[in-house]
């Protein structure tokens, strides 16, 4: 079951018309964004972009200059933090460095005035829940990076919020730990069936954990889409160009048919997919994956591909696949990716090769913008 896709589930929060100013300057611009029950949900982009405001507003942190933030039903501008079913963790855990772990998950229970009893339930349950019994007496500075994300995590579930902030919640862990980490954060919130709602500028992250993204540039969202729309379907130059490599390849319009277009490049003539209006002769773009991009030795004998002449100019050994960057007669350079389990391994293609680059219609999209 995937709520956001049914049409008549209703929003579990919404962001209506939200601006956020401090003094002259728009943190957040008119920003109107839907989230729904259940949902993992990513905000993604570039330090400065917003995305931790808009976070700060739900929780509570911060009054929006303008606009409505609903929640489950409820405009909760006048509601204050700790009374919003909302929690917070942050990228720096915030744990209290004198108290064990067990006394930093209780520390909002106890100041909810929750029984005693219930209280050492509910922190057996987190513990076992973030599998730290047998860490429990211990103080943080006595934890590993990632048991101290964990108690982090646990505190913040504690009190069973219907939602659940995350800001860059895996910023302080290495690599491995941090992808190891996603999926522990993605089982969580499945076996819990809360909705998660994550600020990040790591895109990986995001694309492997949230349910969708969206992706956001000076206070603004500029697309809202599953992690596989958003990469194979960017609508815009800069969510292309912020998710991911791509080639842009331009050039202007030569011919409109319908649902099909022709480009006009200096490499290419490139005939693509789209339904949008064009005018002979206007500026236009089409963005297309290295991974979709074929590299061969002869011209593609089907007429309907597009196809370049160049040569290659690098080779990129990344273990898992090999990049070519391929040249092309007007000096632009395309880069290709190929797994290394599907390239050739007697005679593979060289450098300063005299090569085809070749792709369907469907491989990649006009963008908007
Ligand atoms: P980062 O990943 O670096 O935290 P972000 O996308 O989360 O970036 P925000 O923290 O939301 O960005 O900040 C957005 C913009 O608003 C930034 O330019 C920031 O300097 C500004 N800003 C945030 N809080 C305040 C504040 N209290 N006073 C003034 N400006 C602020």
């Amino acid at each position: 079951f995937t709520p956001w896709t049914d049409p008549n589930e209703k929003p579990f929060i919404t962001f209506r018309n939200v601006t956020k100013k401090f003094g002259d300057f728009t943190a957040v611009d008119d920003l109107t964004l839907n989230i729904y029950n259940r949902e993992f949900f990513a905000l993604l982009g570039a330090s400065g972009c917003g995305k931790s405001t808009l976070l700060r507003m739900l929780a509570g942190f911060e009054r929006p200059t303008s606009g409505e933030i609903i929640l489950d039903g409820q405009d909760i501008a006048a509601i204050p933090p700790y009374k919003r079913p909302v929690n917070m963790m942050f990228q720096s855990y915030a744990l209290f460095p004198h108290m064990t772990v067990e006394s930093n998950i209780a520390f909002g229970l106890r100041q909810d005035g929750m029984p005693k009893p219930e209280i050492a339930a509910r922190v057996a349950q987190m513990l076992k829940l973030v599998k730290l019994e047998q860490f429990a007496k211990r103080k943080p500075q006595q934890l590993s990076g990632g048991q101290r994300q964990r108690v982090a995590l646990a505190r913040s579930l504690a009190k069973r919020p219907k939602v659940l902030l995350l800001d860059e919640p895996l910023g302080a862990l290495d690599k491995k730990l941090r992808e190891e980490t996603q999926f522990e954060l993605m089982d969580l919130q499945q076996e819990l069936g809360l909705t998660f709602v994550v600020v990040t500028h790591d895109q990986e992250e995001a694309m492997t954990m949230a349910d969708r993204i969206a992706v956001m540039s000076h206070g603004k969202v500029i697309q809202v889409a599953t992690p596989a729309e958003i990469y194979e379907a960017p609508n815009s130059r800069f969510v292309a160009d912020f998710i991911g490599d791509v080639n842009i390849l331009e050039g202007k319009v030569k011919s409109v048919g319908t649902g099909r277009i022709e480009i006009a490049g200096d490499d290419f003539t490139v005939r693509a997919l789209s339904d949008a209006a064009h005018s002979p002769g206007a500026n236009a773009a089409f963005a297309i994956r290295p991974e979709k991009l074929k590299v061969s030795r002869s011209a593609p004998t089907d007429p309907t591909v597009n196809a370049a002449e160049g040569e290659v100019w690098d080779i990129g050994y990344l273990g898992d696949m090999t990049v070519l960057r391929i040249k092309l007669p007007s000096g632009k350079v395309l880069k290709t990716s190929m797994l290394n389990a599907q390239r050739e391994v007697e005679n593979p293609i060289g450098y300063d090769e005299k090569v085809w680059v070749s792709f369907a219609e469907t491989a990649g999209v006009i963008l908007r913008d």
